[in-house]
Protein backbone atom coordinates (compact mmCIF):
# COMPACT_ATOMS: atom_id res chain seq x y z
CA UNK A 1 0.00 0.00 0.00
CA UNK A 2 1.67 3.23 -0.81
CA UNK A 3 1.49 5.97 1.69
CA UNK A 4 2.89 9.28 2.44
CA UNK A 5 6.30 7.81 3.73
CA UNK A 6 6.32 5.53 0.81
CA UNK A 7 6.74 7.56 -1.56
CA UNK A 8 9.86 9.63 0.13
CA UNK A 9 11.46 6.29 1.17
CA UNK A 10 10.97 5.13 -2.89
CA UNK A 11 12.11 8.22 -4.23
CA UNK A 12 14.94 8.11 -1.96
CA UNK A 13 15.60 4.99 -2.79
CA UNK A 14 15.89 5.12 -6.29
CA UNK A 15 19.56 5.89 -6.94
CA UNK A 16 19.77 3.84 -9.94
CA UNK A 17 20.01 5.89 -12.84
CA UNK A 18 16.89 6.56 -13.85
CA UNK A 19 15.43 6.29 -17.50
CA UNK A 20 12.83 9.02 -18.60
CA UNK A 21 9.82 6.89 -20.73
CA UNK A 22 6.56 7.57 -21.78
CA UNK A 23 3.55 5.86 -20.10
CA UNK A 24 0.70 4.43 -21.80
CA UNK A 25 -1.47 7.78 -20.58
CA UNK A 26 1.17 9.99 -22.39
CA UNK A 27 2.93 11.00 -18.89
CA UNK A 28 6.54 11.37 -18.41
CA UNK A 29 7.76 8.85 -16.46
CA UNK A 30 11.42 7.62 -14.91
CA UNK A 31 12.05 4.14 -14.73
CA UNK A 32 14.45 2.23 -12.46
CA UNK A 33 15.23 -2.28 -12.22
CA UNK A 34 13.28 -3.34 -9.83
CA UNK A 35 15.17 -5.48 -6.19
CA UNK A 36 15.17 -8.92 -5.34
CA UNK A 37 11.37 -9.60 -4.23
CA UNK A 38 10.73 -5.34 -4.74
CA UNK A 39 9.85 -3.33 -7.58
CA UNK A 40 9.80 0.36 -7.22
CA UNK A 41 7.38 1.92 -9.40
CA UNK A 42 8.84 5.04 -11.30
CA UNK A 43 8.16 8.33 -10.52
CA UNK A 44 6.08 9.61 -12.76
CA UNK A 45 3.43 12.66 -13.09
CA UNK A 46 0.06 12.49 -12.79
CA UNK A 47 -2.48 15.05 -14.19
CA UNK A 48 -4.67 16.66 -11.62
CA UNK A 49 -8.30 15.84 -12.35
CA UNK A 50 -10.66 18.12 -10.40
CA UNK A 51 -9.59 20.86 -7.64
CA UNK A 52 -12.85 20.76 -4.94
CA UNK A 53 -13.65 21.49 -1.77
CA UNK A 54 -14.90 18.17 -0.51
CA UNK A 55 -13.83 14.65 -2.39
CA UNK A 56 -15.88 11.61 -0.35
CA UNK A 57 -14.27 8.37 -1.14
CA UNK A 58 -16.48 5.49 -1.14
CA UNK A 59 -19.95 6.02 -2.16
CA UNK A 60 -21.51 3.14 -0.19
CA UNK A 61 -24.21 3.82 2.59
CA UNK A 62 -21.98 6.46 4.56
CA UNK A 63 -20.24 7.83 1.75
CA UNK A 64 -23.33 8.73 -0.52
CA UNK A 65 -24.86 10.69 2.37
CA UNK A 66 -21.86 12.46 3.43
CA UNK A 67 -21.67 13.47 -0.23
CA UNK A 68 -25.04 14.62 -0.53
CA UNK A 69 -25.00 16.37 2.59
CA UNK A 70 -21.64 18.54 1.81
CA UNK A 71 -23.00 19.36 -1.61
CA UNK A 72 -26.28 20.54 0.02
CA UNK A 73 -24.41 23.52 2.24
CA UNK A 74 -22.68 24.38 -1.16
CA UNK A 75 -19.72 22.72 -1.20
CA UNK A 76 -17.65 21.36 -4.20
CA UNK A 77 -18.20 17.70 -3.66
CA UNK A 78 -16.88 14.56 -5.00
CA UNK A 79 -17.76 11.37 -4.94
CA UNK A 80 -15.12 8.94 -5.76
CA UNK A 81 -16.90 5.36 -6.27
CA UNK A 82 -14.56 2.07 -7.09
CA UNK A 83 -17.94 -0.26 -8.47
CA UNK A 84 -20.05 0.44 -11.27
CA UNK A 85 -22.47 1.74 -8.41
CA UNK A 86 -23.49 3.64 -6.07
CA UNK A 87 -24.43 1.87 -2.44
CA UNK A 88 -21.23 -0.12 -1.50
CA UNK A 89 -23.10 -3.29 0.53
CA UNK A 90 -26.64 -2.07 -0.76
CA UNK A 91 -26.00 -2.27 -3.95
CA UNK A 92 -23.39 -4.22 -5.07
CA UNK A 93 -23.01 -6.36 -2.18
CA UNK A 94 -27.42 -7.16 -2.84
CA UNK A 95 -27.56 -6.56 1.12
CA UNK A 96 -31.66 -5.53 0.63
CA UNK A 97 -31.99 -4.98 4.00
CA UNK A 98 -31.67 -1.47 5.99
CA UNK A 99 -31.40 -2.00 9.86
CA UNK A 100 -31.37 0.80 12.45
CA UNK A 101 -32.95 3.56 10.10
CA UNK A 102 -36.69 4.31 12.20
CA UNK A 103 -35.78 6.95 14.41
CA UNK A 104 -33.88 8.86 11.95
CA UNK A 105 -34.33 12.18 10.34
CA UNK A 106 -32.30 13.84 7.81
CA UNK A 107 -30.84 11.76 4.25
CA UNK A 108 -32.23 8.53 6.06
CA UNK A 109 -35.58 9.41 5.95
CA UNK A 110 -35.65 11.05 2.50
CA UNK A 111 -33.95 7.68 1.07
CA UNK A 112 -36.86 5.71 3.32
CA UNK A 113 -39.72 7.90 2.00
CA UNK A 114 -38.38 7.66 -2.27
CA UNK A 115 -38.00 3.95 -1.55
CA UNK A 116 -41.73 3.57 0.07
CA UNK A 117 -42.88 5.36 -2.89
CA UNK A 118 -41.19 3.02 -5.78
CA UNK A 119 -43.43 1.07 -7.43
CA UNK A 120 -43.86 -2.42 -6.06
CA UNK A 121 -41.48 -1.98 -2.51
CA UNK A 122 -42.13 -4.05 0.21
CA UNK A 123 -41.06 -1.89 2.94
CA UNK A 124 -38.35 0.63 3.02
CA UNK A 125 -36.41 -1.72 5.62
CA UNK A 126 -36.35 -4.22 2.52
CA UNK A 127 -36.13 -2.57 -0.85
CA UNK A 128 -34.58 -3.97 -4.38
CA UNK A 129 -31.18 -3.27 -4.70
CA UNK A 130 -31.79 -2.25 -8.88
CA UNK A 131 -34.25 0.53 -7.23
CA UNK A 132 -31.64 1.23 -4.61
CA UNK A 133 -29.17 1.97 -7.42
CA UNK A 134 -31.05 4.70 -9.09
CA UNK A 135 -32.67 6.05 -5.93
CA UNK A 136 -28.92 6.71 -4.72
CA UNK A 137 -28.11 8.37 -8.27
CA UNK A 138 -31.03 10.12 -8.44
CA UNK A 139 -29.87 12.30 -5.00
CA UNK A 140 -26.54 12.63 -5.57
CA UNK A 141 -27.38 14.39 -8.92
CA UNK A 142 -30.27 16.57 -7.69
CA UNK A 143 -28.12 17.65 -4.67
CA UNK A 144 -25.24 18.37 -7.37
CA UNK A 145 -22.17 16.19 -6.29
CA UNK A 146 -20.11 15.70 -8.79
CA UNK A 147 -19.74 11.56 -8.77
CA UNK A 148 -16.99 9.11 -10.41
CA UNK A 149 -17.53 5.82 -10.41
CA UNK A 150 -14.91 2.97 -11.62
CA UNK A 151 -12.47 5.36 -9.82
CA UNK A 152 -10.13 3.40 -6.76
CA UNK A 153 -8.41 5.50 -4.00
CA UNK A 154 -4.42 4.23 -4.38
CA UNK A 155 -2.46 7.09 -3.25
CA UNK A 156 -3.23 9.69 -0.62
CA UNK A 157 -0.53 12.77 0.18
CA UNK A 158 -0.53 15.19 3.04
CA UNK A 159 1.31 18.40 2.48
CA UNK A 160 4.11 19.77 5.13
CA UNK A 161 2.15 20.27 7.60
CA UNK A 162 0.68 17.16 7.76
CA UNK A 163 -2.42 17.84 5.98
CA UNK A 164 -4.39 15.71 3.77
CA UNK A 165 -4.01 17.55 0.36
CA UNK A 166 -3.94 15.39 -2.86
CA UNK A 167 -5.21 11.48 -3.21
CA UNK A 168 -4.35 9.54 -6.45
CA UNK A 169 -6.81 7.22 -8.49
CA UNK A 170 -6.83 4.75 -10.53
CA UNK A 171 -9.65 3.99 -13.65
CA UNK A 172 -10.40 3.93 -17.03
CA UNK A 173 -8.62 7.26 -17.27
CA UNK A 174 -5.10 5.55 -16.02
CA UNK A 175 -3.81 7.86 -12.49
CA UNK A 176 -4.75 11.13 -11.59
CA UNK A 177 -4.61 12.91 -8.77
CA UNK A 178 -7.75 15.17 -6.54
CA UNK A 179 -7.02 17.95 -4.91
CA UNK A 180 -9.25 18.97 -1.68
CA UNK A 181 -9.95 21.18 1.47
CA UNK A 182 -11.32 17.96 3.58
CA UNK A 183 -11.50 14.31 2.49
CA UNK A 184 -13.83 11.76 3.92
CA UNK A 185 -13.20 8.34 4.11
CA UNK A 186 -16.47 6.18 3.54
CA UNK A 187 -14.57 3.16 1.90
CA UNK A 188 -15.59 0.81 4.85
CA UNK A 189 -12.45 -0.43 5.11
CA UNK A 190 -10.72 2.70 5.89
CA UNK A 191 -8.24 2.59 2.97
CA UNK A 192 -7.88 6.37 2.45
CA UNK A 193 -6.74 7.11 5.88
CA UNK A 194 -4.08 3.88 6.08
CA UNK A 195 -3.02 5.12 2.79
CA UNK A 196 -2.79 8.76 4.39
CA UNK A 197 -0.44 7.08 7.55
CA UNK A 198 -3.24 6.77 10.01
CA UNK A 199 -3.44 4.73 12.55
CA UNK A 200 -5.95 2.01 13.04
CA UNK A 201 -7.40 -1.53 14.97
CA UNK A 202 -8.60 -4.37 13.06
CA UNK A 203 -10.44 -7.08 14.87
CA UNK A 204 -10.87 -8.50 18.02
CA UNK A 205 -8.61 -7.43 20.78
CA UNK A 206 -5.64 -9.95 21.68
CA UNK A 207 -6.48 -12.18 18.36
CA UNK A 208 -7.25 -9.65 15.79
CA UNK A 209 -9.50 -11.98 14.24
CA UNK A 210 -12.49 -10.83 12.19
CA UNK A 211 -15.82 -11.04 11.79
CA UNK A 212 -16.69 -13.49 8.51
CA UNK A 213 -17.67 -12.30 5.19
CA UNK A 214 -20.93 -13.70 3.00
CA UNK A 215 -21.73 -13.17 0.25
CA UNK A 216 -26.06 -12.13 -0.70
CA UNK A 217 -27.86 -13.65 -3.51
CA UNK A 218 -30.82 -13.32 -5.12
CA UNK A 219 -32.79 -16.20 -5.78
CA UNK A 220 -36.63 -16.68 -7.92
CA UNK A 221 -38.83 -19.76 -8.06
CA UNK A 222 -39.94 -19.75 -4.60
CA UNK A 223 -43.13 -17.77 -3.38
CA UNK A 224 -43.45 -15.69 -0.26
CA UNK A 225 -46.74 -17.65 0.90
CA UNK A 226 -45.08 -21.01 0.49
CA UNK A 227 -42.12 -20.08 2.69
CA UNK A 228 -44.45 -18.41 5.31
CA UNK A 229 -46.28 -21.08 5.57
CA UNK A 230 -43.79 -23.62 6.11
CA UNK A 231 -42.38 -21.34 8.83
CA UNK A 232 -39.29 -20.27 7.23
CA UNK A 233 -39.95 -16.39 6.63
CA UNK A 234 -42.18 -14.32 8.58
CA UNK A 235 -44.43 -12.20 5.97
CA UNK A 236 -43.60 -8.96 4.80
CA UNK A 237 -39.89 -10.09 4.06
CA UNK A 238 -39.19 -10.82 7.74
CA UNK A 239 -37.38 -13.36 9.02
CA UNK A 240 -37.46 -14.75 12.55
CA UNK A 241 -34.72 -16.78 15.07
CA UNK A 242 -37.05 -20.08 13.98
CA UNK A 243 -37.39 -19.32 10.27
CA UNK A 244 -33.61 -19.16 10.82
CA UNK A 245 -33.45 -22.59 12.50
CA UNK A 246 -35.98 -24.04 10.12
CA UNK A 247 -33.98 -22.62 7.24
CA UNK A 248 -30.73 -24.12 8.48
CA UNK A 249 -32.25 -27.39 9.28
CA UNK A 250 -33.74 -27.50 5.57
CA UNK A 251 -30.29 -26.79 3.95
CA UNK A 252 -29.24 -29.47 6.23
CA UNK A 253 -32.18 -31.89 4.87
CA UNK A 254 -30.56 -31.00 1.57
CA UNK A 255 -27.24 -32.69 2.30
CA UNK A 256 -25.55 -29.04 3.07
CA UNK A 257 -23.24 -28.93 6.04
CA UNK A 258 -24.07 -25.16 5.80
CA UNK A 259 -20.86 -22.46 7.04
CA UNK A 260 -23.61 -20.10 8.20
CA UNK A 261 -25.68 -21.54 10.96
CA UNK A 262 -28.72 -18.91 11.16
CA UNK A 263 -29.75 -18.14 7.35
CA UNK A 264 -32.17 -15.42 6.65
CA UNK A 265 -33.91 -14.44 3.62
CA UNK A 266 -36.08 -11.18 2.99
CA UNK A 267 -38.61 -11.15 0.58
CA UNK A 268 -38.83 -7.97 -1.77
CA UNK A 269 -41.56 -8.30 -4.14
CA UNK A 270 -43.41 -11.02 -5.14
CA UNK A 271 -41.37 -13.65 -6.23
CA UNK A 272 -38.05 -12.17 -5.52
CA UNK A 273 -36.06 -13.21 -2.11
CA UNK A 274 -32.17 -12.22 -0.88
CA UNK A 275 -30.97 -15.02 1.02
CA UNK A 276 -27.58 -14.56 3.20
CA UNK A 277 -26.49 -18.26 3.41
CA UNK A 278 -23.03 -18.42 4.18
CA UNK A 279 -19.65 -17.27 6.25
CA UNK A 280 -16.33 -16.91 4.98
CA UNK A 281 -14.35 -17.07 7.68
CA UNK A 282 -10.33 -15.70 8.70
CA UNK A 283 -10.27 -13.36 5.49
CA UNK A 284 -8.32 -10.56 5.89
CA UNK A 285 -10.25 -7.57 3.90
CA UNK A 286 -7.02 -5.94 3.16
CA UNK A 287 -5.81 -8.99 1.33
CA UNK A 288 -6.67 -9.43 -2.52
CA UNK A 289 -6.21 -13.32 -2.58
CA UNK A 290 -7.86 -13.87 0.61
CA UNK A 291 -11.07 -11.92 -0.86
CA UNK A 292 -10.78 -13.66 -4.49
CA UNK A 293 -10.23 -17.01 -2.61
CA UNK A 294 -13.49 -16.20 -0.24
CA UNK A 295 -15.94 -15.02 -2.72
CA UNK A 296 -15.07 -18.09 -5.08
CA UNK A 297 -15.85 -20.19 -1.81
CA UNK A 298 -18.74 -18.17 -1.04
CA UNK A 299 -20.64 -18.79 -4.75
CA UNK A 300 -19.83 -22.21 -4.70
CA UNK A 301 -21.63 -22.61 -1.52
CA UNK A 302 -24.50 -20.39 -2.12
CA UNK A 303 -24.80 -22.79 -5.73
CA UNK A 304 -24.44 -25.76 -3.60
CA UNK A 305 -27.12 -24.41 -1.20
CA UNK A 306 -30.09 -23.43 -3.60
CA UNK A 307 -29.27 -26.75 -6.06
CA UNK A 308 -29.54 -28.93 -2.84
CA UNK A 309 -33.29 -26.77 -2.02
CA UNK A 310 -34.27 -27.10 -5.75
CA UNK A 311 -33.53 -31.22 -5.40
CA UNK A 312 -35.87 -31.25 -2.48
CA UNK A 313 -38.59 -30.92 -4.79
CA UNK A 314 -41.73 -29.72 -3.46
CA UNK A 315 -41.98 -25.77 -2.49
CA UNK A 316 -38.06 -25.30 -4.06
CA UNK A 317 -38.92 -27.45 -6.93
CA UNK A 318 -38.36 -23.96 -9.35
CA UNK A 319 -35.81 -22.24 -7.52
CA UNK A 320 -33.27 -20.21 -8.94
CA UNK A 321 -30.20 -17.84 -8.41
CA UNK A 322 -30.72 -14.52 -10.32
CA UNK A 323 -27.53 -12.96 -9.00
CA UNK A 324 -24.68 -13.39 -6.12
CA UNK A 325 -23.54 -9.80 -5.08
CA UNK A 326 -20.95 -8.44 -7.79
CA UNK A 327 -18.89 -7.98 -4.04
CA UNK A 328 -18.89 -10.01 -0.68
CA UNK A 329 -20.21 -8.64 1.87
CA UNK A 330 -17.30 -7.79 3.90
CA UNK A 331 -18.17 -7.05 8.09
CA UNK A 332 -14.99 -5.67 9.19
CA UNK A 333 -12.18 -3.50 8.15
CA UNK A 334 -9.96 -0.71 9.67
CA UNK A 335 -11.65 1.41 12.87
CA UNK A 336 -9.32 4.30 12.17
CA UNK A 337 -8.29 6.35 14.91
CA UNK A 338 -10.26 9.49 15.83
CA UNK A 339 -10.19 12.04 18.33
CA UNK A 340 -11.95 9.70 20.57
CA UNK A 341 -12.76 5.93 19.97
CA UNK A 342 -15.86 4.58 21.02
CA UNK A 343 -15.82 1.43 23.37
CA UNK A 344 -17.89 -1.11 24.68
CA UNK A 345 -18.59 0.69 27.95
CA UNK A 346 -20.06 3.63 26.05
CA UNK A 347 -22.60 1.34 24.81
CA UNK A 348 -22.93 0.27 28.46
CA UNK A 349 -23.91 2.74 30.02
CA UNK A 350 -25.63 4.81 27.03
CA UNK A 351 -23.66 7.13 26.23
CA UNK A 352 -24.25 10.78 25.24
CA UNK A 353 -21.98 13.22 23.82
CA UNK A 354 -22.33 16.80 24.24
CA UNK A 355 -21.00 16.81 20.07
CA UNK A 356 -23.48 13.73 18.95
CA UNK A 357 -24.17 13.00 15.68
CA UNK A 358 -26.31 9.67 15.22
CA UNK A 359 -28.06 8.11 17.74
CA UNK A 360 -27.41 4.05 17.51
CA UNK A 361 -30.16 1.41 18.77
CA UNK A 362 -28.77 -1.41 17.04
CA UNK A 363 -27.03 -4.23 19.60
CA UNK A 364 -23.72 -6.06 19.39
CA UNK A 365 -23.70 -8.29 16.46
CA UNK A 366 -20.75 -10.26 16.66
CA UNK A 367 -20.81 -12.90 13.73
CA UNK A 368 -19.27 -15.99 14.89
CA UNK A 369 -15.17 -15.27 14.70
CA UNK A 370 -14.30 -18.77 13.63
CA UNK A 371 -16.02 -22.53 12.55
CA UNK A 372 -15.90 -24.02 15.90
CA UNK A 373 -17.61 -20.92 17.45
CA UNK A 374 -21.35 -22.15 16.47
CA UNK A 375 -21.62 -20.24 13.11
CA UNK A 376 -24.14 -18.00 13.98
CA UNK A 377 -23.86 -14.45 15.25
CA UNK A 378 -24.33 -13.24 19.27
CA UNK A 379 -23.72 -10.07 21.55
CA UNK A 380 -20.97 -11.65 23.66
CA UNK A 381 -23.20 -10.54 26.62
CA UNK A 382 -22.63 -6.94 26.06
CA UNK A 383 -26.23 -5.31 26.62
CA UNK A 384 -26.24 -1.85 24.61
CA UNK A 385 -28.54 0.51 25.12
CA UNK A 386 -29.14 3.42 23.07
CA UNK A 387 -26.35 5.58 22.50
CA UNK A 388 -24.42 8.58 20.83
CA UNK A 389 -21.72 8.78 18.17
CA UNK A 390 -19.35 11.79 18.86
CA UNK A 391 -18.34 14.15 16.29
CA UNK A 392 -14.89 13.87 17.46
CA UNK A 393 -15.08 9.65 16.23
CA UNK A 394 -15.36 10.79 12.84
CA UNK A 395 -12.26 12.83 12.38
CA UNK A 396 -8.53 11.94 12.24
CA UNK A 397 -6.63 11.87 14.85
CA UNK A 398 -2.98 11.26 12.83
CA UNK A 399 -3.68 13.87 9.52
CA UNK A 400 -5.55 16.67 9.53
CA UNK A 401 -8.16 17.71 7.00
CA UNK A 402 -9.47 14.20 7.04
CA UNK A 403 -12.94 12.68 8.09
CA UNK A 404 -14.47 9.33 8.59
CA UNK A 405 -17.77 7.89 8.24
CA UNK A 406 -19.71 4.31 8.47
CA UNK A 407 -17.83 1.46 9.71
CA UNK A 408 -14.16 2.54 9.64
CA UNK A 409 -15.10 5.37 12.28
CA UNK A 410 -12.81 4.81 15.27
CA UNK A 411 -14.14 2.40 17.68
CA UNK A 412 -13.43 -0.94 19.87
CA UNK A 413 -14.07 -4.30 18.25
CA UNK A 414 -17.68 -4.17 20.06
CA UNK A 415 -18.75 -0.58 19.27
CA UNK A 416 -17.70 -1.22 15.80
CA UNK A 417 -20.08 -4.25 15.82
CA UNK A 418 -23.12 -2.39 16.95
CA UNK A 419 -22.85 0.92 14.99
CA UNK A 420 -21.92 -0.17 11.54
CA UNK A 421 -25.26 -0.97 10.34
CA UNK A 422 -26.65 0.84 7.44
CA UNK A 423 -28.74 3.09 9.12
CA UNK A 424 -26.42 4.57 11.43
CA UNK A 425 -24.01 4.90 8.44
CA UNK A 426 -26.17 6.90 6.67
CA UNK A 427 -26.48 9.60 9.54
CA UNK A 428 -23.03 9.54 10.42
CA UNK A 429 -21.92 10.51 7.10
CA UNK A 430 -24.71 12.76 6.65
CA UNK A 431 -22.73 14.98 9.56
CA UNK A 432 -19.48 14.08 8.01
CA UNK A 433 -20.28 15.52 4.87
CA UNK A 434 -21.83 18.74 6.68
CA UNK A 435 -19.14 19.31 8.64
CA UNK A 436 -16.63 18.91 5.84
CA UNK A 437 -18.33 21.50 3.69
CA UNK A 438 -18.38 23.94 6.45
CA UNK A 439 -14.83 23.47 7.24
CA UNK A 440 -13.92 23.70 3.56
CA UNK A 441 -16.19 26.67 3.13
CA UNK A 442 -14.52 28.52 5.97
CA UNK A 443 -11.16 27.61 5.03
CA UNK A 444 -10.57 25.86 8.59
CA UNK A 445 -10.71 21.79 9.82
CA UNK A 446 -12.87 19.69 10.84
CA UNK A 447 -12.77 20.10 14.77
CA UNK A 448 -13.24 23.73 14.58
CA UNK A 449 -17.06 23.39 13.06
CA UNK A 450 -19.81 22.17 15.37
CA UNK A 451 -22.52 20.02 14.28
CA UNK A 452 -26.34 20.48 14.19
CA UNK A 453 -29.13 18.50 12.98
C1 LIG B 1 -23.09 -9.81 4.89
C2 LIG B 1 -23.45 -8.55 5.59
C3 LIG B 1 -24.72 -8.41 6.12
C4 LIG B 1 -25.09 -7.24 6.73
N1 LIG B 1 -26.38 -7.10 7.15
C5 LIG B 1 -26.85 -5.86 7.40
C6 LIG B 1 -28.26 -5.59 7.45
O1 LIG B 1 -29.07 -6.51 7.33
N2 LIG B 1 -28.66 -4.31 7.60
C7 LIG B 1 -27.76 -3.27 7.75
O2 LIG B 1 -28.19 -2.13 7.89
N3 LIG B 1 -26.43 -3.50 7.74
C8 LIG B 1 -25.96 -4.75 7.53
N4 LIG B 1 -24.60 -4.99 7.41
C9 LIG B 1 -23.63 -3.94 7.78
C10 LIG B 1 -23.46 -2.93 6.71
O3 LIG B 1 -23.68 -3.43 5.44
C11 LIG B 1 -22.11 -2.20 6.67
O4 LIG B 1 -21.54 -2.07 7.90
C12 LIG B 1 -22.37 -0.86 5.99
O5 LIG B 1 -22.51 -1.13 4.62
C13 LIG B 1 -21.34 0.16 6.24
O6 LIG B 1 -21.50 1.19 5.31
P1 LIG B 1 -20.23 1.92 4.70
O7 LIG B 1 -20.76 2.97 3.77
O8 LIG B 1 -19.35 2.31 5.81
O9 LIG B 1 -19.44 0.78 3.93
P2 LIG B 1 -19.70 -0.03 2.58
O10 LIG B 1 -21.13 -0.39 2.41
O11 LIG B 1 -18.72 -1.15 2.63
O12 LIG B 1 -19.33 1.00 1.44
C14 LIG B 1 -17.99 1.36 1.15
C15 LIG B 1 -17.93 1.83 -0.28
O13 LIG B 1 -16.62 2.29 -0.57
C16 LIG B 1 -16.19 1.75 -1.80
N5 LIG B 1 -14.73 1.65 -1.74
C17 LIG B 1 -14.01 0.84 -0.93
N6 LIG B 1 -12.69 1.05 -1.11
C18 LIG B 1 -12.57 2.01 -2.05
C19 LIG B 1 -11.48 2.66 -2.65
N7 LIG B 1 -10.21 2.39 -2.30
N8 LIG B 1 -11.74 3.59 -3.60
C20 LIG B 1 -13.00 3.90 -3.96
N9 LIG B 1 -14.08 3.31 -3.41
C21 LIG B 1 -13.87 2.38 -2.46
C22 LIG B 1 -16.89 0.41 -1.89
O14 LIG B 1 -16.97 -0.05 -3.22
C23 LIG B 1 -18.24 0.74 -1.29
O15 LIG B 1 -19.14 1.25 -2.25
C24 LIG B 1 -24.18 -6.18 6.85
C25 LIG B 1 -22.88 -6.33 6.35
C26 LIG B 1 -22.53 -7.48 5.73
C27 LIG B 1 -21.16 -7.58 5.14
Amino acid sequence: MTNRRDFIKIGAAASLAPITTKSVFGQSQEKSEPEDGVFFEPKHKVPVSRETDVIVCGGGPAGFAAAISAARQGARTSLIEMHGCLGGVWTAGLLSNIIDFRDKNGIMKELVDRLEKSDAQYTAKVYDAELMKLTLDQMCLEAGVNIRLHTRVSAAYANSKNRLEYIVTDSFSGREAWKAKVFIDATGNGDLAAQASCKYDVGQPGTGKTQPMSLMAIITGVEEDELVREGLMQARGKSSASCKAKLYKEIKRAGIDASYTKPTMFAIRPGLIAIMANHQYGVSAFNANHVTQATLEARREVNDIIDGLRGLGDIWKNVRIIATGEQIGIREGRRIHGRYMLTKDDLIKGARFDDAVCRVNFCVDVHALDKNSGGGYGSHGIHARPYDVPLRSLIAKDVQGLMMAGRCISGDFFAHASYRVTGNSVQMGEAAGQVAAKAALKNTLPENVSYTV
